[in-house]
């Protein structure tokens, strides 16, 4: 088959083109990347092209290998040869290879966050500061500011002037910088403007690089900051051809330095330039596409574009609200499970959301259901570690286990060293007992460390016997608060960790709420039992993921959740005004483009622990034409005038889901007077199954609980 056969003129144009400059600006799913994939590809079979001289920069790893795999599946073998990686993995190929000009040598270390932070932590300590008056974050911003400005050491200290913030700061900086020589170490930032200094201090190197390539395509330009573009230029130089695809539209990354107006003003920098436009989508049915459309088009700062799709279907963009974040996240699990019967397969779906946080009351959704998924790019919500903190510090005050008390004793620091806890490790094991029964019980230590742990201790038995008076929220915020936790982070202020604090206790109210005598043991079993890894063999999952690690992919069935204003529009973005909802009507306009057949929106009314207030429909619902969406779920409106219309399928024709999980044993099976046996109540009758929950009448003292029925402890007799 010829690779020109799946082209339309236009794709064509831009894939044959002989012009040293090509620019292709186009919507969503118009076929960019497969354009740029198809030129690379056609310059190696047509043009004899080296494989070796062509490059091609992508925006994430995945985007990447997605793409060294589709050019392998055109070209074979030859395709290894063509440079296809993002602009950091080129930077560090560049660097092993001539670093040492700038004095340092080939084996130097890339630092990811965690690396940065350590050194942080070192230079903090040196200097007596406290990250309570400077962050993490803003030192960060202000290292990598400065470095980006090429603002040395000893000018940030001139800078800094007389005022001591700044003045620290300058310091910080200087520990930095000077550690990263000791280790020669590369932070991220330093990638490109080391290579970008290289390049111009050694002209020579540069044109080395230069001669290296003859062809450089850069896909999702409309992202790409100002070092990023000087350095493609320093590979382009004069003789170098370059193609550059984009969407305004989908500039995403603006917070971190994208710049649109490079790619509008590509045509100026290299003359002359061909531009090609690619007006019709492939990706995505009618409805989809015009009701993306229709929300883009309400960005003032925009250049209209003309898309269009010839894929019509009649069904419509569905948008749903549920009563709940719970039975938002139930609905979407059913409408994933009903797809599986008929046929498609679990990566056929992704759901999208604006901010991590969100994805707890999806994936606990999806685990009732028995749904495989994995969230690309991150971390499961209970696998994540604040999650896994607050956790244990309840299990302080449920069984006080060695593993929560290890985890938590020194979060935040009290400073009990490796020894301490080496000692208390040993006592237990003498005495057979816990390492917290040791520290409850016995004074191993003297002075301060003595101090610290029986204050400790003081405060997980004043938990203890508050806690059966006390709902499980109110529970772990009082844990939270009185240990330093929630203190810690927001003095790190490390944001997203405290919304997925909030988010825990809001899951822990709405437990409470619907099971109000349930104990705290019983919350903790629920959730060790969502912590579960659960990982199919056969590599078949839904897609859980930010709406940002969306950008460039493409799915089935795309859910979009979480759409309420405050969410997204995300809240901070709001309070910029215009130009923070522009942003976000862009990340909108990627996340409904995302999906080929079917898009559902999905939203909650009621409360928002995350926002304190009452949930109001997101403005991008409401700015999508009507011809191109149906409504479904609430009749009633909450927040903004609407009419909805209930549809036949309608799951509030239905009975609401269950927001346990589902037994794995009938509920037929739980008959009135059956014996069952309980792990620390004994044998008990039970007397009721309802919801899920049995109520069983043990004997005195204990008398009739309300249990889950697919609690552990309990088992039939
Ligand atoms: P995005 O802006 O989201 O990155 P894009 O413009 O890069 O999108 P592609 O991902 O290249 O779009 O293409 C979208 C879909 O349309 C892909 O499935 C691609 O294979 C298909 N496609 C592109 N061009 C054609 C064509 N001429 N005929 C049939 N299918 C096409
Ligand atoms: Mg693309």
């Amino acid at each position: 088959m010829n690779l020109l056969d799946n082209l339309n003129p236009a794709q064509k144009e831009a894939v044959i083109s002989n012009d040293q400059y090509i620019r292709i600006i186009a919507g969503a799913g118009s076929g960019k990347t497969r354009v740029l994939i198809t030129r690379i590809a056609y310059l190696v079979q047509e043009r004899n092209v080296y494989p070796s001289k062509i490059l091609a920069i992508t925006f994430t790893n995945k985007a990447a290998n997605e793409m060294k795999e589709r050019i392998k599946n055109i070209l074979g073998d030859p395709s290894g040869a063509v440079w296809i990686s993002t602009i950091h993995s080129l930077c560090v190929r560049i660097l092993r290879e001539d670093i040492q000009s700038m004095g340092m040598p080939r084996n130097f270390t890339v630092m990811d966050q965690d690396d940065q932070k350590t050194i942080l932590k070192e230079a903090y300590k040196e200097h007596g500061i406290d990250k309570s008056a400077i962050s993490f974050g803003s030192m960060l911003d202000y290292i990598g500011n400065n470095k980006g400005a090429e603002i040395t050491v000893d000018r940030a200290y001139v800078l800094a002037g007389s005022f001591s913030g700044e003045k620290s700061k300058a310091k910080v900086y200087e520990y930095y910088c000077n550690r990263q020589k000791e280790l020669y170490a590369l932070d991220f930032d330093d990638l490109l403007l080391v290579t970008v200094k290289m390049f111009k201090m050694f002209p020579e190197v540069r044109a080395k690089w230069a001669r290296r390539f003859s062809h450089i395509h850069v896909d999702e330009f409309q992202d790409i900051d100002k070092v990023q573009y000087e350095l493609i230029s320093q590979l382009a130089g004069t003789e170098n051809n370059v193609c550059v695809v984009g969407d305004p539209d989908q500039t995403i990354y603006t917070w971190r330095g994208a710049d649109v107006n490079i790619i509008m003003n590509f045509e100026k920098d290299y003359k002359p330039c061909k531009t090609v436009v690619l007006n019709e989508n492939y990706r995505s049915t009618e409805n989809i596409l015009n009701g993306a459309n229709s929300v883009i088009r309400r960005n003032k700062n925009r250049i209209e574009k003309d898309l269009y799709t010839n894929r019509s279907n009649d069904d419509k963009i569905s948008h749903y609200i549920s009563a709940g974040e719970e039975y938002e996240a139930s609905w979407i699990a059913n409408k994933i499970a009903e797809g599986h019967k008929l046929g498609k397969k679990y990566r056929d779906f992704a759901i999208l959301y604006r901010s991590n946080y969100l994805s707890r009351a999806i994936e606990k959704g999806l685990l009732d259901e028995h749904i495989p998924y994995i969230i690309y790019g991150g971390v499961k919500f209970y696998e994540r570690a604040e999650i896994k903190d607050a956790l244990c510090y309840l299990r302080m005050v449920s069984g006080s286990d060695d593993l929560a008390l290890q985890r938590v004793i020194n979060k935040p620091k009290r400073g009990l060293g490796n020894k301490t806890m080496d000692t208390i490790f040993e006592r237990s094991r003498e005495k057979g007992c816990s390492m917290y029964e040791v520290i409850r019980d016995e004074e191993l230590f003297s002075g301060k460390v003595q101090e610290t742990i029986s204050k400790f201790v003081t405060m997980v038995e004043r938990w203890k016997t508050v806690a059966s008076t006390k709902a499980v929220f109110e529970l772990l915020e009082m844990v939270i608060d009185e240990s330093g936790y929630r203190r810690m982070l927001e003095d790190e202020k490390e944001t997203e960790r405290l919304e997925n604090l909030k988010e825990l206790i809001n899951d822990v109210q709405s437990f409470t709420i619907n099971y109000p005598e349930s104990t705290l043991d019983e919350y903790l079993q629920l959730v060790s039992l969502y912590g579960d890894k659960e990982e199919s063999l056969d590599g078949d999952f839904v897609q859980l993921m930010t709406v940002h690690a969306a950008k460039g992919l493409e799915f089935d069935t795309v859910f979009v959740c979480g759409l309420s204003d405050g969410i997204f529009p995300n809240e901070r973005a709001m309070a910029e005004g215009n130009r923070g909802v522009e942003e976000e009507r862009r990340l909108a306009y990627v996340a409904f483009t995302r999906a080929r057949n079917k898009l559902y929106l999905t939203e909650s009314s009621g409360f928002s622990y995350i926002l304190s207030k009452a949930r109001v429909r997101s403005r991008f619902i409401d700015e999508i034409e009507e011809d191109y969406v149906e409504h479904l779920g609430a009749t009633f409106d909450y927040g903004k005038p609407k009419d909805f219309v209930v549809s036949p399928n309608s799951p509030t024709n239905k009975p609401m889901p269950q927001m346990i999980p589902k037994s794995t044993e009938p509920a037929a099976r739980w008959r009135k007077g059956e014996q069952v046996i309980h792990g620390k109540f004994g044998d008990g009758i039970v007397l009721k199954y309802e919801n899920g929950f049995l109520e069983i009448a043990f004997p005195y003292p204990h008398g009739v609980k309300k249990i889950m029925a697919t609690h552990p402890s309990i088992k039939k007799k």
